[in-house]
C-alpha cells in the first residue's frame, strides 16, 4: 500500500498566482455519475488501465489525491510541473520512485492534456479522452474498437445508472475486442 499525501500538501497545485507558465490539467468537473472521490478538488491521475477495462479502469478517471474514481473532467490551469505530479501520484500508489515509469506516465499525460480545451467536459474511455457532446463516435482504444452513437458517460446524465450497466459488462468489451494480430 502506498502512503498518500494529505490534501493540504497538494492544495497549492491549483494556485497559479505569479506563475509564468501555468498549463492545463484535468480536474474533476462534478460529482455526477460514478464518483467515489470526495476531495475538495481532484486532478486526473495517470490512467491505470489493466486487462479488466470493465472494472472501471477502462472508463473512469482516477483522482491523483485519493486514488478513487470519478466520471467527468474539465480543463483547469495548474502550476506544479507535470513530472512532479506524476511522480508524487505514483509514489502515493505505493510504487518505488522510478524514472522510467515517471517518464512514461508524463508522456501519456502530455499526450492526453495536449487535446484538452477549456470549457469542454470529458469522459474517459479505453485509454482515450472523449469530449462530451460528440456523436457517432469511432474510437480505437487500448483494448477494443468502439463504434457508438453517444458516449455512455453522456447518457448517464439523463439516465443515471446506465453508465455502470453498459461499461461494467464484460461482453461490452469482449465483443469489441481487438482481433489478435
Ligand atoms: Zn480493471
Ligand atoms: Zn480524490
Amino acid at each position: 500500500m502506498g502512503t498518500r499525501e494529505s490534501w493540504s500538501s497538494w492544495k497549492k497545485v491549483f494556485d497559479i498566482t505569479g506563475r509564468k507558465k501555468p498549463y492545463l490539467h484535468l480536474e474533476r468537473a462534478s460529482s455526477e455519475g460514478i464518483c467515489f472521490c470526495k476531495c475538495k478538488r481532484a486532478l486526473v491521475a495517470v490512467p491505470d488501465q489493466l486487462d479488466c477495462p470493465w472494472c472501471g479502469c477502462g472508463w473512469l478517471f482516477m483522482c491523483v489525491f485519493c486514488g478513487k474514481a470519478f466520471t467527468y473532467a474539465k480543463a483547469v490551469p495548474v502550476n506544479t510541473p507535470l513530472a512532479e505530479i506524476v511522480e508524487r501520484d505514483l509514489v502515493g500508489r505505493g510504487w518505488e520512485k522510478d524514472r522510467t515509469m515517471t517518464r512514461e506516465g508524463v508522456t501519456y499525460m502530455k499526450w492526453m492534456l495536449e487535446q484538452v480545451q477549456e470549457g469542454v467536459q470529458y469522459g474517459f474511455l479505453d485509454g482515450l479522452l472523449v469530449p462530451m457532446g460528440l456523436r457517432n463516435i469511432k474510437l480505437d482504444g487500448r483494448s477494443a474498437v468502439h463504434r457508438i452513437k453517444i458516449l455512455p458517460h453522456e447518457r448517464e446524465l439523463k439516465t443515471p445508472g446506465s453508465l455502470m450497466k453498459e461499461l461494467s459488462r464484460v461482453s461490452y468489451w469482449t465483443r469489441r475486442e481487438h482481433k489478435p494480430k
